[in-house]
């Protein structure tokens, strides 16, 4: 159903199904639809006819019952940072969750129960009322839910795991409108889809997760060299991790310095540089001696690696990632940094020209790869870096170079490409979604589509084709 023919459905059955929402609901027309279409990559532009601003559950199991009655397509809204748009679509209805925002700890039990609305930085600042962290993203507003259901990885990653390492349980609505709960007691099976399959089985509402004790202050941040220096940088970190306790996770950034970083010198501002920025999940004292001889190496042009609150450093880099601009994305997992990798990098980081576009390679290891690869849906626990390359613009200018670009970096890294992060894919086709999850892994995935949604109701993502 095209934005324009909503005419097509009964005009009383719309009245009524959007009186019976608790929500809302947004259609064409209304004041406010340009703004709830809206996605955080500016780069997707999409015209939904229905947009069901669920309030809570009631609202999701009407408004997947109306959309299946009428046929609709439907695009499930956690966070809205899916980086090919998949929390709307043209046409059809958008269900988004962003009113649902309920987070609840408790405290002697350890744990906490957040909404599928709720946004990364939410459930820090609730979890860290109470001295303790569910390991996810590094940017304070991506969406809890999208990340989770792909696997969720971050700054804490090697010591706690990835977020779905941490997850108990997640309440669902399935393709047929009907309540289910998954656990590693209940419909274990769908649990362990949850856990990497993303939003192909059902629409998330709740999540409930394991607290870790972490913070209030931890030792992290970023220390940056020019780019001149990255040869040499790259082979000396490459060794430092080599035997680096889980307590610490880096992650290596490439870009042009901005202005706005305080402390920079000025001959750097605009300048391509390299930065590492380490998390040390443990004590200060262990996270400063761990850090040590990287913050000796070679003079660092600027070295933000200090104790801060764990609140701030969740935040760093949300001034790099604002809804708005316009983003392309390409990634990949490689098994360790060589030589010619090394070279890749120094190569296309020298290469950048929009002074917002970054490259990001995370270190992976540690926790996440003593998880066994079966246990979950999420592939590429053996990972030894995730590259992720970002060709960014604030506008549509430009767009077209640094999406060619990306492609020219991802292509060169092409022989030593192992697997592929599903939340880090675009919209790349059916045989990546394949290679993301590997043939046995998705051939396991497909018979669960098959058992939970037959009909394929939920394609908006990246799709599982049922068996
Ligand atoms: C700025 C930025 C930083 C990021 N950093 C990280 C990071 O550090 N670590 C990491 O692992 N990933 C990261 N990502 C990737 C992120 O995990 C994915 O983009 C994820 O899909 C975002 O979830 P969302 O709810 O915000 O997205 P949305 O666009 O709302 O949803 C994306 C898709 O997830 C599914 N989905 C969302 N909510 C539900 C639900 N309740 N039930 C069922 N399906 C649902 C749907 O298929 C939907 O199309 C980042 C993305 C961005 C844009």
């Amino acid at each position: 159903m095209a934005a324009n023919e909503q005419s097509s459905i009964d005009q009383l059955a719309l009245d009524e199904f959007g009186s019976t929402l608790r929500g809302e609901l947004v259609r064409p027309g209304d004041d406010s639809y340009d703004e709830r279409r809206r996605v955080w990559n500016a780069s997707i532009d999409r015209y939904p006819a229905l947009i069901a601003r669920c309030a809570g559950v009631a609202d999701v199991i009407e408004a997947v019952r109306f959309a299946r009655t009428h046929q609709l397509l439907v695009a499930v809204r956690g966070g809205g940072h899916s980086y090919p748009g998949y929390g709307v679509c043209d046409d059809g209805m958008v269900i988004d969750l962003s009113l649902m925002r309920g987070i609840r700890v408790d405290p002697e039990a350890r744990t906490v129960r957040a909404q599928a609305g709720v946004l990364l930085g939410e459930l820090d600042r609730e979890t860290q009322a109470f001295g303790c962290a569910v390991p996810a993203g590094f940017i304070s507003h991506t969406g809890m839910a999208g990340l989770t259901l792909g696997g969720g990885i971050g700054f804490t990653m090697r010591k706690l795991g990835l977020t779905i390492d941490n997850l108990l349980s997640v309440d669902l609505i399935t393709a047929e409108g009907e309540f289910v709960k998954a656990s590693a007691q209940e419909n274990a099976d769908l649990f362990w889809g949850l856990r990497g399959g993303g939003g192909n089985f059902g629409i998330a509402t709740e999540f409930e997760f394991r607290l870790n004790p972490l913070g209030p202050v931890i030792y992290a941040g970023p220390i940056f060299w020019p780019l001149d220096e990255a040869p040499r940088v790259l082979r000396f970190y490459r060794d430092w991790i080599a035997d680096c306790p889980d307590e610490l996770t880096t992650l290596v950034t490439e870009r042009r310095a901005p202005a706005t970083l305080a402390g920079l010198p000025p001959d750097l501002v605009g300048q391509h540089v390299i930065a590492i920025t380490s998390i040390y999940a443990g004590s200060i004292d262990e996270g400063e001696k761990v850090v040590r001889p990287l913050k000796g190496f070679d003079s660092p042009a600027l070295d933000r690696c200090a104790p801060m609150p764990y609140l701030t450093l969740q935040q760093l880099f949300n001034a790099s990632f604002p809804p708005g601009w316009w983003y392309y994305f390409r990634s990949c997992d490689v098994a360790e940094l060589n030589d010619d990798i090394i070279d890749v990098m120094v190569q296309y980081g020298e290469q950048i020209e929009s002074p917002i576009t970054a490259l990001g390679v995370w270190q992976g290891g540690g926790a996440v790869s003593r998880v066994g690869e079966g246990e979950t849906a999420f592939n590429g626990r053996s990972a030894g870096h995730t590259f992720n390359i970002g060709g960014n613009t604030t506008s549509v200018e430009g767009f077209e170079e640094e999406r060619a670009w990306v492609h020219r970096f991802w292509t060169a890294l092409q022989p030593y490409h192992t697997s592929v992060y599903v939340n880090f894919l675009m919209d790349e086709g059916h045989e990546r979604i394949q290679q993301a999850y590997g043939t046995e892994k998705y051939q396991r995935l497909r018979a669960l589509k098959q058992k939970y949604d037959p009909s394929n109701f939920f394609r908006r993502n990246q799709n599982i084709l049922p068996a």
